[in-house]
């Protein structure tokens, strides 16, 4: 079985980063007939909001990203005080006693002899009478995951493909703060195993997280899931910049973005697939495969996202968008409009031009040439191809061609220079309208 994890911790909001690993993991899912899961991981009471949570599933909602199932750490106490004692009674914790500042000291030291910062497990040695003195000075202990030395690292990625890590260089991480507390990463592992994630999806900044957890699933006498670790997202400028960090489903919304597009983007960038519009997430699903990442840094572009966004819409058909169009807007006014959107709420914009009034600077040497139009309109048999007909007639009455023939017509049409195909859109205007407007413009 299948299952995927997103493990956001609801300390902020989804930034397009985290949206980018959600997709990912949903996708693996879905691709394979598996499960996703969501976990928000709000071990830090400090930071984490109820408010941040409903947001991230709001998020994930917008984006159809849905999950099977939901669970927070915060109810999970209880199952990481037990396997934190089944660890402690075989050794694999240790309780440490030094303060910051204490461990600052000792990575200076280090730095000072061009050593690597690696805690150097003096807490390991401590004998019961000095763990008693220093608990008698008003110390309560932090702890640490002894790492086994002699089992190397290794896991084959994914996406990076063989990986090794020597414990001897990584420092016993702290995994329980002083005052009880959790860290992110033992109890992550123990969901992990408790949830029966098969394959964990997230980025390359926990690539030694994972050398280290997997100590922590050996320990805990489990399986290890699959691993997939993505290269970062960045800017078009080519780093996560502070902006690109804060770009979230609310700023895309605003931006007219469809989450279709956004995940059309997020599934391709990064990978050896061309970015596509698509209409339907399908294809996106089928093709999603690990294989294709590569391990440069995905760049994430908002130009090239509003043009795909603008591409995708011109293929939604009228049954995706009829919610969200003015009222009266039908198949026929979609599919003339339609080429001419960047974003669907423009829909209403051209709506306003077909139905509304409209306004136009008509020049002096057009006035007797468009009265010729009101005439030619006004006696004209309206059907399908009415644009063609009038345009027809009129070029064979006045000589006028190209330009001359048809801007001051649209202008009078419609009050603006461009738009929307005028065959297309004078049905849609109608007759009535259509003569006013030329009369109008004419007078
Ligand atoms: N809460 C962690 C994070 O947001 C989860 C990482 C993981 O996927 O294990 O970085």
């Amino acid at each position: 079985m299948i299952v995927t994890r997103f493990a956001p911790s609801p300390t902020g909001r989804l930034h397009v980063g985290n949206i980018r690993t959600a997709l990912h993991n949903w996708m693996w899912a879905k691709r394979q007939g598996g499960r996703f899961l969501l976990r928000l991981d709000d071990t830090d009471a400090e930071r984490s909001t109820a408010e941040n949570a409903a947001a991230i599933r709001a998020d994930l909602g917008w984006l159809g990203l849905v999950a099977e199932t939901e669970a927070k750490q915060s109810d999970r106490f209880a199952l990481y005080e037990r396997r934190f004692e089944a660890l402690r009674a075989k050794g694999r914790v240790y309780p440490c006693y030094e303060s910051a500042e204490e461990l600052e000291l000792k990575r200076r030291i280090l730095a000072g002899r061009g050593l690597p910062p690696i805690y150097d497990r003096a807490a390991l040695n401590l004998g019961d009478a000095e763990r008693a003195a220093l608990e008698a000075e008003g110390r309560r202990p932090h702890w640490r995951f002894l790492l086994d030395h002699d089992s190397p690292i290794a896991w084959d990625d994914l996406i990076r493909g063989p990986q090794h890590l020597d414990p001897r260089l990584l420092s016993d991480p702290v995994i329980r703060r002083a005052d009880g507390s959790w860290l992110y990463m033992l109890p992550s592992a123990i969901d992990d195993i408790d949830m029966g994630i098969s394959h964990v999806v997230r980025g390359e900044d926990h690539v030694t997280n994972t050398g280290l957890q997997l100590q922590m699933f050996a320990a805990l006498d489990a399986p290890t899931p699959a691993f997939a670790h993505e290269a970062l997202l960045v800017g078009s400028e080519g780093k996560l910049s502070k902006r690109l960090g804060s770009l979230g489903c609310d700023a895309f919304r605003a931006d007219g973005i469809e989450p279709i597009a956004l995940i059309a983007l997020l599934a391709r960038i990064g990978t050896s697939l061309p970015v596509e519009p698509v209409a339907d997430i399908a294809p996106l699903i089928e093709s999603f495969d690990f294989a294709r990442f590569g391990r440069a840094p995905a760049r994430f572009d908002l130009d090239e996202l509003k043009a795909l966004n603008a591409r995708i819409i011109h293929m939604l058909g009228y049954d995706a968008v009829a919610d969200r169009l003015p009222a009266g807007m039908d198949a026929a006014a979609w599919a003339a409009i339609r080429p001419n959107l960047e974003r669907i709420d423009q829909a209403q914009d051209w709506w306003a031009v077909v139905e509304g009034e409209v306004a136009a600077t008509i020049a002096a040497e057009d006035r007797d040439y468009l009265a010729a139009a009101a005439a030619l309109a006004a006696d004209a048999d309206w059907h399908d191809a009415i644009w063609k007909t009038l345009t027809a007639a009129l070029g064979a009455e006045t000589g006028r061609k190209g330009k001359a023939l048809f801007l001051p017509l649209r202008l009078a049409l419609t009050g603006r220079e461009h738009g929307p195909d005028m065959n297309a859109l004078l049905p849609l205007i109608g007759k009535d309208r259509a003569v006013g407007r030329l009369r109008a413009a004419a007078a």
